[in-house]
């Protein structure tokens, strides 16, 4: 019998149920108390869309959504990035959070997830906003390190996908973030792994990737160009504020 708020194929039946709480219950309190009551009407017609796909756990889980879309007003962001969009989540909350001149950079390895959400975001108007950029991530932020222009241009950076290379990564994304600006790194603690001691049955695609996130945890604190933090929302997110 599945347990934790899996289903039987070992997935979350809640979308995006990727909360380190012990408690289901009490996740469950805060999407109904403080989550859902606010989620504007799009954002729950794409998160109901997400729950129908079979990856439906790798979407931004809705309280998450709703802390950064606060960040992103709270800091007045303008012009902004996000690493992996699958069906558009974050995508549509980092829209409605902008000013309206504000941009996304959106990236994603192919584009038929962000299509099955893009209808979604057409809807109310906001597409205007997104630059979508097919394609792995690491060559396309190669090529604009190469290009120069877009140096310290980014005011947030939200980093999704790829955690196999989030140290390649942050060695461009530093040089493209503000100074001042942020950058988001998702599931640093990566479902509570993190801490796994080696003898504890993990599924194998867990057990895959923690290492990759050991590492980016272990060098992050030590960048004196950054301050950091790192949240329990979610699956961990680490921001890291570009000091210079
Ligand atoms: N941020 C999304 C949201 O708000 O729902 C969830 C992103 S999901 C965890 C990761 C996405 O990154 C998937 O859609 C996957 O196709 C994409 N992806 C995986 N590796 C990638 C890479 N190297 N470069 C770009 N996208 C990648």
């Amino acid at each position: 019998m599945a347990t934790n708020g899996e289903n039987q194929n070992g997935r979350h039946q809640e979308v995006g149920h990727k909360s380190l709480l012990q408690s289901d219950a009490l996740y469950q309190y805060i999407l109904d108390t403080s989550v859902y009551p606010k989620e504007p009407e799009p954002m729950k017609e794409l998160r109901e869309i997400t729950a129908k796909h079979p990856w439906n756990i790798m979407t931004t889980s809705a309280d998450e959504g709703q802390f950064l879309s606060m960040l992103l007003k709270l800091i007045n962001a303008k012009n902004t990035m996000e690493i992996g969009v699958f069906i558009g989540y974050y995508l549509l909350a980092t829209t409605m959070a902008l000013p309206d001149d504000g941009q996304i950079l959106a990236m994603n390895i192919n584009r038929e997830n962000y299509e099955i959400g893009l209808p979604v975001i057409e809807k109310v108007g906001l597409a205007h906003k997104i630059e979508f950029k097919e394609g792995h991530a690491l060559p396309v932020l190669d090529q604009m390190l190469e290009d120069g222009k877009y140096h310290e241009t980014y005011d947030f950076i939200f980093v999704d996908a790829g955690k196999e290379n989030y140290l390649n990564y942050h060695k461009i994304l530093i040089d493209l973030v503000k100074i001042g600006g942020l950058i988001g790194y998702n599931n640093t603690l990566w479902n509570g792994s993190v801490v796994a001691p080696s003898y504890v049955p993990l599924r194998k695609y867990v057990r895959y990737y923690r290492d990759f996130l050991l590492e980016p945890n272990k060098a992050l604190v030590a960048d004196p160009r950054i301050e950091i933090c790192q949240l329990s929302v979610g699956d961990g997110i680490t921001f890291c504020h570009h000091i210079g």
